[in-house]
């Protein structure tokens, strides 16, 4: 897995501050499984980020987990 904010392996190094930032105010930037940079769209209801490998990620998604 890597991480969604820096896009480095989550495995290796500190990403206790990426993923305080990932909280719901900031949209992922990379994708969690492929580590592509996904494309960010911000809208007023919340986040969509897309991976082309892996499909789309969405706020109203990441604030069930
Ligand atoms: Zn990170
Ligand atoms: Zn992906």
């Amino acid at each position: 897995m890597y991480c969604s904010f820096c896009g480095g392996d989550t495995a290796t190094g500190d990403h206790e501050h990426c993923r305080s930032r990932l909280s719901r105010i900031d949209p992922p930037r990379y994708c969690a499984q492929c580590a592509r940079r996904m494309v960010v769209q911000v809208d007023p209801m919340g986040w969509t980020a897309r991976c082309s490998r892996h499909g789309e990620r969405t706020s109203a998604e990441a604030a069930q987990r």
